[in-house]
């Protein structure tokens, strides 16, 4: 599509939750949700009372399994859907009810969806035509596109003379052209395989920077959010279960359901048995002890769920004096070259995952059957709350990265 608007809008004053209203904001969803309509009229609430504040020029990525509403809000802030209740504001101005053409942004899709009878400079600048821009400004404009995305020497093929990375390329640079405030993306790298994938992915971001204007992207891929955003919501069942930059997300994931759909994550569950300052204990006797900081209000007696990422664990012979340390035995070995990969069997009564190094000083290598301790700081301990706990998980974050 291509929907550029003609004036440009307003800047932002009104107050939204989880940025500083001001001028740098770019888009606002209000208390927005979308329910479908089956044909049998049965209604879907496929996006669920969403409140989201996205920076102007951020790299911002919507992150989710299939179905949880990614694509639909990347729809309704371009004007494809509209919002059953709520508002969406672009730079200030609502356009809630607005037609995609009349919005200041323009959209990347998965399948390039570029014209297979036109070159690739026509389709680049089938915008700036219809919108009767003088050919010399649209030459200078689509010449200057295409060398952003390293396609400045062939804009005189056709579609199907290219590869589907440099198709993506072609797609990337006609939503460019028209100079849009915001880009929205909905899993434009689907379609590439892995290697080319993580290319533009490092491209994308390139891209993002120079121009400098605010890039929204779909995905159900971490690795992809993770490497390219300055900030992620993580999306489950039409809410966003957590928003934070790609660290906070990764290192301290609120809910149960964001640790596991984020990287490796080992989940222990217990009884608290006692407290310990600022820490809940859960004692194992004489084959150790978890301790996890108290970010929430947690008692004596307490059932809670923590996590614990693989990478922060050691294996040691003897437990250490301080800290974490659990007793187990090996049950799986996966040799990965620069690292190896251990399920131990632990008296927490799961299973625990430990990424280790092969760096040149580790010596400790370990078969099935092995007797080891787990040992970490019980800061890379990390208490979860229920998945879907939506805006408690969000005000517990609020009131632990305040504090
Ligand atoms: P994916 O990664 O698979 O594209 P998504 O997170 O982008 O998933 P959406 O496409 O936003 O998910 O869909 C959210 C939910 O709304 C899904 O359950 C989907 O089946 C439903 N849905 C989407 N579009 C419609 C529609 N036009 N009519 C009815 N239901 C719809």
């Amino acid at each position: 599509m291509s929907t550029t608007m003609e004036t440009p809008m307003p800047q932002s004053d009104a107050a939204l939750p989880e940025r500083p209203p001001g001028p740098d904001t770019a888009i606002e969803l209000s208390g927005v949700v979308k329910d479908y309509q089956s044909r049998r009229g049965e209604g879907f609430r496929a996006v669920q009372n969403l409140d989201l504040t996205i920076g102007a020029g951020e790299f911002f990525s919507l992150l989710g399994p299939s179905g949880c509403g990614k694509t639909t809000t990347l729809r309704m802030i371009a004007g494809f859907e509209e919002a059953t209740e709520g508002r969406v504001l672009l730079y200030g101005q609502d356009v809630t009810t607005t037609p995609p053409n009349k919005r200041d942004v323009n959209m990347v899709f998965q399948s390039y969806a570029l014209f297979p009878h036109m070159d690739i400079f026509s389709n680049v600048a089938f915008g700036l035509r219809r919108h009767k821009v003088p050919k010399e400004e649209i030459r200078a404009r689509v010449q200057e596109a295409l060398e952003m995305v390293e396609m400045g020497d062939l804009g005189k093929r056709r579609p199907t003379q290219l590869s589907g990375g440099q198709q993506q390329r072609v797609a990337l640079a006609r939503a460019l052209v028209n100079r849009p405030r915001a880009l929205l993306l909905d899993e434009p790298l689907g379609a590439l395989d892995l290697k080319l994938r993580q290319t533009m992915q490092i491209e994308l971001k390139r891209i993002q920077r120079e121009v400098g204007i605010t890039f929204v992207y779909v995905t159900h891929d971490q690795g992809e959010a993770l490497t390219m955003s300055d900030r992620v919501a993580v999306m489950n069942r039409g809410r966003i279960e957590q928003l934070g930059t790609p660290e906070e997300i990764y290192e301290r994931p609120a809910t149960k359901f964001t640790a596991g759909f984020i990287g490796t994550s080992n989940i222990l569950a217990g009884q608290v048995d006692r407290l310990d300052g600022d820490h809940a204990v859960l004692d194992y006797g004489d084959s150790g002890r978890v301790l996890v900081p108290r970010r929430l209000p947690v008692a004596t007696g307490d059932r809670i769920e923590l996590t614990v990422r693989p990478e922060k664990i050691s294996l040691v012979d003897e437990p250490l004096p301080r800290g974490c340390a659990l007793r187990g035995s090996v049950k799986e070995v996966v040799y990965l070259g620069t690292s190896t990969n251990y399920t131990v069997a632990t008296a927490a009564g799961s299973d625990v995952v430990v990424f280790q190094q092969n760096s040149a000083t580790f010596r400790g290598h370990l078969g099935r059957g092995d007797d080891v301790w787990l040992s970490w700081e019980p800061d890379h301990s990390y208490l979860l709350t229920d998945s879907g706990a939506g805006p408690r998980a969000a005000a517990l974050e609020d009131s632990t990265t305040a504090g």
